[in-house]
């Protein structure tokens, strides 16, 4: 009994050496979460299902049909985050962040679960990086955390994503505008498939979150939010929009682009790449979510923020060169001097040389194709009688013991 175990299905193995594009995106992220002032905020990877029934909501679809939710040892009904919104929301909320200085500015990058049909970009375990602030009504920041997508797009040197935007009122405007919805899609049930009709019953804003061209066709006809803004809302759009205008971001306005989940107010808006496959084009969603701590116990707490997956703008990257270059390679000749050899690896290493050996028995042939294959810039070999310092394109300098050919280094 020793037949081959698979990974999980829609699961993804990131190789070493193999993953330079995601290794990138991750580490522009947390460069411009720096510059932006974002601290990294680390929650668990599971956490009360009630949490995810309460922030999501019982229609949508990451809860009805995608959670990983388990009982665990004592009974206790646990899910496996499907977004890192709510996780951050309940830190918030359980350590009284709300008595720190406003707004608190976090970040995270981690795994997140859904049981989605697997395709390219769509997987059942994959990656978010997130942004969020939490305790500002500030237009100010809607348009910061827009902001610092670009730059992240723009160090990726991703050109061509485009952002759509769009504000679908507060809990004073949107109930009418929901109602005048419902109405138009009670007149239509007959055209709309079976997820749009559930939609309609249950909340009928995310009919326009739909995968199927023909709802889509129908819904081009639907009243839309943009007519039925109150005041405030009408002018925090005003505002975030003249605020891009002023900092140059391009953006259009898409009057049918909601967010899946209730909590969010007022901004929406999503990044799109139209060079992926269309149902797995948007890397990057986000927008406000004015009423999201409340309905965790929360005080009333304005907060904005986005998501982006990692292997989407992994994706978008395509494939990048993934060799890193070492500094030192150090050859053994000498069996017997292998451990003062190490001893030497270690003390280049702390010096913050990236140094490099052999850990497979090569002979001395293996040893320099090895180094050249790592693309090592400085060789040294390390023999019964010295130490030879080989520096690309120069003539060997011997010394006798490899912490004087580590001083020379
Ligand atoms: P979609 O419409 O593609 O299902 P979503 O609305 O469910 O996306 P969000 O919950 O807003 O997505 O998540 C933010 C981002 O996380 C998405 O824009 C996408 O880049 C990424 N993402 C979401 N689900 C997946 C998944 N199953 N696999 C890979 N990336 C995902
Ligand atoms: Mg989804």
């Amino acid at each position: 009994m020793s037949g081959k175990i698979e990974a999980p299905r829609g699961t993804l193995d990131a190789l070493p050496g193999q993953s330079a594009a995601r290794e990138r995106v991750l580490a522009v992220t947390a460069e411009v979460a720096g510059l932006y002032g974002y601290r990294p905020i680390v929650t668990p990877t599971f956490e009360a299902t009630e949490l995810f029934l309460r922030t999501a909501g019982l229609g949508s679809d990451v809860v009805s049909k995608e959670m990983y939710t388990f009982t665990d040892r004592a009974d206790r009904s646990l899910t496996l985050r499907p977004e890192g919104t709510a996780g951050a929301a309940r830190a918030y909320v359980e350590h009284g962040l709300h008595k720190t200085p406003q707004p608190v500015k976090a970040w995270y990058a981690g795994p997140m679960f859904r049981y989605a049909a697997p395709q390219k970009g769509r997987y059942r375990e994959f990656w978010q990086v997130g942004f969020e602030a939490i305790g500002s009504p500030d237009h100010a920041l809607d348009v910061e955390l827009i902001r610092l997508f670009v730059e992240i797009t723009n160090r990726l040197g991703l050109g061509a994503i485009r952002l759509e935007l769009n504000s679908i009122g507060d809990r004073n405007c949107r109930p009418a505008y929901v109602e005048q919805l419902r109405a138009f899609l009670t007149e239509r049930r007959s055209e709309l498939d079976d997820d749009a009709r559930a939609k309609a019953d249950t909340s009928p804003l995310r009919v326009f979150d739909t995968k199927s061209a023909h709802v889509a066709e129908l819904l081009q006809a639907a009243p839309t939010i943009g007519g039925s803004l109150c005041a405030d809302c009408a002018a925090h759009f005003a505002e975030t929009r003249a605020l891009l205008d002023a900092l140059g971001v391009s953006y259009s306005v898409n009057p049918t682009l909601v967010r899946g989940l209730d909590y969010y107010t007022r901004t929406v808006w999503e990044f799109v790449n139209d060079d992926l496959d269309a149902a797995q084009s948007t890397v990057c969603a986000g927008g406000r979510y004015d009423g999201l701590l409340e309905e965790i116990g929360g005080q009333p707490t304005p907060a904005v923020g986005w998501a982006a997956g990692v292997e989407r703008l992994a994706l978008s990257l395509g494939a990048l060169e993934g060799q890193q270059e070492i500094d030192v390679f150090v050859i053994v000749e000498e069996p017997a001097r292998r451990r003062e050899a190490l001893v030497g690896l270690a003390a280049l290493r702390a010096r913050g040389v990236t140094a490099e050996t052999d850990y497979a028995g090569r002979s001395l042939k293996g040893q320099l194709t090895q180094a050249q294959r790592l693309g090592a810039r400085t060789t040294l070999f390390v023999r019964a009688d010295g130490v030879a310092i080989r520096r690309r394109g120069e003539g060997d300098i011997v010394v006798q013991t490899i912490e004087e050919a580590v001083d020379q280094l």
